[in-house]
């Protein structure tokens, strides 16, 4: 009945049609307002080795804190601060907690390197990628204790653009991820010139392994390939240990997901890691 009414009534529709517009335009207004707090936090991820459990690095992905205590995931506000020109902030803003984090875990004597998510769109823009220099070189932190992680479909469609600030980062001894890796297509073809010192297996494939021996080959394949050109492999979403036990057998020994941790406010981060270390 009321699917039939707002068919009928062309002002009901335009008005309903325009409403995801609105709530995003108050998102983003909001969202502004966040950068100006400086409210925005990061929480930390574990990455572990497979075979022992113990820590391997952290990822910091960003948190955006509401007045109820609850947060808003990533996903619903990083395409909205890409369209509306706030990602550059933005990823400065996580990359500066990033820093700090470091710093941080290694007053605790925690030297493990932690991984930043960085947009494509800040390795194009000049001027925001030597601000990005500018804070690693003035942090004073040592540079392989960072890590760049960039969404490997997105970073293709650029590729020679922003792979030359890849490896000037990699050059610096800050280390380079390629995300959610096999979900672009032109992957394989540009797998031999890659800047970058790490692919992460997309968690589609990891999340499909016990069900279908198609995605277990696929992640035999990046393995294989990985192996062959030298890169290391970190396996995102493990969330079973058939998981674990199959990544394993195939040669992977590094993994990020729920069956080891979720992501963790920093303080709880360094306790994790304070019992997960040699
Ligand atoms: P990502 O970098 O691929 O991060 C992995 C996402 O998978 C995270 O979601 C993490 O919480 C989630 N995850 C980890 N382990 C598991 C698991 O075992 N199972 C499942 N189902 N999920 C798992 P999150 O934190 O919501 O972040 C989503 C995406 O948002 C990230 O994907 C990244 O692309 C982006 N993102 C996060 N922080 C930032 C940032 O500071 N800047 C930018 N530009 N993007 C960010
Ligand atoms: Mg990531
Ligand atoms: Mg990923
Ligand atoms: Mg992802």
């Amino acid at each position: 009945e009321q699917a039939r009414e707002n068919r009928s009534n062309p002002l009901f529709f335009s008005h309903y049609d325009q409403a995801p517009i609105l709530e995003r335009y108050a998102l983003l207004t909001r969202l502004r307002q966040a950068l100006d707090d400086h409210s925005l936090d990061i929480f930390l991820q574990p990455k572990v080795e497979l075979e022992t459990g113990l820590l391997a690095g952290f990822e910091a992905l960003v948190r955006w804190p509401q007045a109820d205590g609850s947060y808003i995931r990533p996903d619903q506000f990083i395409p909205i601060a890409e369209h509306g020109g706030l990602i550059g902030e933005l990823d400065l803003q996580v990359l500066d907690k990033t820093l700090q984090t470091i710093q941080l875990l290694q007053e605790q004597g925690i030297h493990t390197p932690v991984a930043f998510n960085a947009s494509p769109l800040d390795l194009f823009e000049p001027s925001h990628f030597e601000t990005m220099l500018r804070m690693i070189s003035d942090s004073g932190i040592n540079p392989t204790l960072l890590e760049l992680e960039v969404t490997e479909s997105r970073a293709m469609e650029e590729y020679d653009m922003i792979s030359e600030r890849l490896q000037q980062l990699m050059d610096m001894g800050v280390g380079v991820s390629i995300d959610d890796f096999g979900t672009g297509y032109s992957s394989l073809g540009h797998i031999t010139h890659l800047a970058a010192s790490t692919l992460k297996i997309d968690r589609s494939f990891v999340f499909r392994m016990e069900e279908s021996t198609d995605a277990v080959h696929v992640v035999d394949m990046i393995l294989r390939l990985s192996r062959r050109f030298s890169f290391k492999v970190v396996a995102e979403g493990v969330e079973t240990d058939t998981q674990r036990k199959l990544l394993l057998e195939l040669g992977c020994s590094i993994g990020q997901g729920y069956l080891f941790s979720p992501p963790l406010p920093v303080n709880d981060a360094v306790d994790w890691a304070l019992h997960h270390s040699s």
